[in-house]
């Protein structure tokens, strides 16, 4: 079953790829890979990447491999390696039988090193990291030889090989390309291939004390693995022609370099560097914190993966930077969650609401659909009684005009129950609600009546003597500004880290409740959309808000 050639692709890559399939370029195959380094968890900016490369090799007949690049071993660790792997199957992603890793051809790097020596294409170089920058010269000023250039070849490998042997110090030499110290692009001034590091590593552990740097290696990567298109984020378009280069010296596979723009999202930092110091320096409790743009906190803040791949689709592949409104992400995410979640009844900031005509000790079970827009979802029963609570928020003493739900002499709807209408109240020494009165018609049940009669206002409620006490974390954006590097000078991002970025309240909550499971989703009617935290307990079931329920795209779209 393979999918037909189309005859023009959604963006520019898949137009190229179109054309390599129709010019039979490496036979018409094609082989792309998603390429993390594992010192950090995924985020959202990796989704986008890892839909495009997936969604290449799906879309014509290919494969794509999921490679970690662990070449720095310092900050890499299983523990990054475990998160990617959970997220790139979770996002719904098949890449095959085994992760592949740049670490198992650290020999095969080597000899290919050994190669370009042979070829006086590369050398030992002594300068220090000062001196080499130094030396290095910038845009408008040309640079010099190193000293070390012109060492001859048997030197060069017999210094290589003690590097390799771990003779010398870290810092104390590195291994250079020998290309061009005069070139526009800083990048050929004889970029380093190896840096020196007593490092352990979290696969290879201690058996190499040289690591490839990612220029070199990458594309070493990319041709051991036949990949076809390496596609990857624009600031590595001036690094190019020294992939080509490394790739032309050694007469190997030469996979095609592609660059497309990364996404940006408003109100939210996608480096993980940042991300590093958002965990480490405990603003918020860890990689997979709701709060995070992980694809760990996106999952227990309740996205989907269909969401999230639906997000990439739309904001789709571009070579200009851009930056996309986080309300795109939000519509998503409630668009599929309307699909699927199932509705319940939770009450936040109650006031008791007491039905004087309403039988003492009957528990009425209201039938109630689970989700109106899925028949499949089945129905539940809700507990109705006497006493019931409703939100603060849904009864005025002093309505205004429009105002369309409780208040003195007004009849609503509550929903999945009775109409009500509203007798008297009253009020604690410091004027607040605390209760109110209402009778009910009987002929109401499950809400609605056959006399015609006009009910505008639906309020929900949960039974007094039937809820139970549910916790919220009401989070709001980790960031107060669409660019959260939008700072003063001495400042960094951390200066625009919403104070407010949660709120937890104890609400009370549908005893339906009581059994669920972390990741479940629901929507709160009238209040968001949310998801069952990993911390929850039959005790005290929590959720976090993954969504408000109004949607602010269309508005935005409407102003630009
Ligand atoms: P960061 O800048 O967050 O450290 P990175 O590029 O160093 O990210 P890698 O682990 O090297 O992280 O990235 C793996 C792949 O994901 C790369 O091919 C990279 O281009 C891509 N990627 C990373 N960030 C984004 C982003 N914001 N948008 C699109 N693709 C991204
Ligand atoms: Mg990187």
């Amino acid at each position: 079953m393979s999918n037909p050639l189309p005859e023009k692709g959604n963006n520019f890559i898949e137009d190229i790829i179109i054309e390599d399939i129709k010019n039979n370029k490496n036979d018409g195959k094609v082989i792309t890979r998603f390429p993390p380094e594992p010192n950090g968890y995924l985020h959202i900016g990796h989704v986008k990447s890892i839909c495009l490369n997936f969604g290449l090799a799906e879309k014509f007949n290919g494969k794509c491999n999921l490679r970690f690049d662990d070449t720095n071993p310092e900050k890499e660790s299983d523990e990054y390696v475990k998160s990617i792997i959970e997220d790139v199957k979770w996002l719904g992603f098949n890449y095959g039988e085994k992760e592949f890793y740049a670490s198992d051809y650290f020999q095969q790097m080597y000899d290919y090193a050994v190669e370009l020596i042979k070829k006086g294409k590369a050398y030992v170089c002594h300068l220090t990291a000062e001196e080499m920058r130094q030396y290095r010269g910038t845009l408008t000023v040309s640079g010099k030889d190193s000293p070390y250039r012109n060492r001859s070849v048997e030197e060069n490998l017999e210094l290589f090989e003690k590097m390799k042997n771990g003779e010398f110090e870290e810092g104390e030499c590195v291994l250079r390309a020998k290309i061009d110290m005069s070139s526009p692009n800083l990048n050929m001034r004889d970029p380093v291939m190896y840096r020196i590091s007593h490092a352990h590593h979290h696969r290879t552990k201690d058996k190499w004390c040289i690591y490839p740097m990612y220029d070199w290696a990458h594309g070493l990567e990319d041709s051991i693995e036949g990949v076809t298109h390496s596609i990857c984020t624009l600031e590595f378009e001036d690094h190019r022609p020294l992939y080509d280069w490394f790739l032309d010296q050694l007469e190997v596979f030469h996979p095609q370099q592609i660059e497309f723009a990364r996404l940006n999202l408003t109100y939210t930092v996608l480096s993980k560097r940042k991300l590093l110091k958002l965990v480490t320096e405990k603003y918020v409790n860890g990689w997979d914190d709701p709060r995070m743009p992980t694809v760990s906190g996106l999952r227990r803040r309740g996205f989907t993966p269909e969401s999230l791949r639906d997000f990439a689709e739309r904001i789709g592949v571009a070579k200009s930077n851009s930056i996309v409104e986080i309300e795109l992400l939000e519509h998503c995410i409630r668009e599929d969650l309307n699909k699927r979640a199932e509705r319940r009844m939770v009450v936040v900031d109650p006031i008791k609401l007491i039905i004087t005509n309403f039988p003492e000790d009957k528990v009425d079970f209201m039938e109630a659909k689970n989700n109106p827009e899925d028949d499949n979802a089945g129905t539940r029963l809700i507990p109705f009684t006497k006493e019931l609570f409703i939100q603060r928020e849904d009864f005025m003493e002093n309505p205004p005009q429009k105002y369309f739900r409780l208040a003195p002499g007004k009849e609503v709807r509550l929903l999945h129950g009775y109409y009500v209408t509203c007798t008297d109240f009253e009020k604690d020494e410091n004027g607040n609600i605390t209760t109110v009165y209402c009778t009910y018609d009987p002929e109401s049940r499950g809400g609605w009546t056959n006399d015609g009669r006009k009910v505008k206002g639906t309020i929900h409620w949960v039974s007094a003597t039937h809820c139970i006490d549910v916790k919220l974390n009401m989070y709001d954006r980790l960031f107060t500004k669409p660019n959260p590097d939008d700072v003063e000078e001495g400042e960094d991002f951390t200066a625009n880290i919403n104070p407010n970025s949660v709120q937890t309240i104890i609400a009370k909550g549908e005893p339906s409740l009581r059994e669920t499971k972390p990741l479940e989703k629901y929507q709160f009617v009238r209040i968001g959309y949310f998801c069952t935290d990993y911390d929850t307990n039959e005790n005290l079931p929590v959720f976090n808000l993954t969504v408000n329920l109004k949607d602010s795209w269309a508005k935005i779209q409407n102003k630009n």
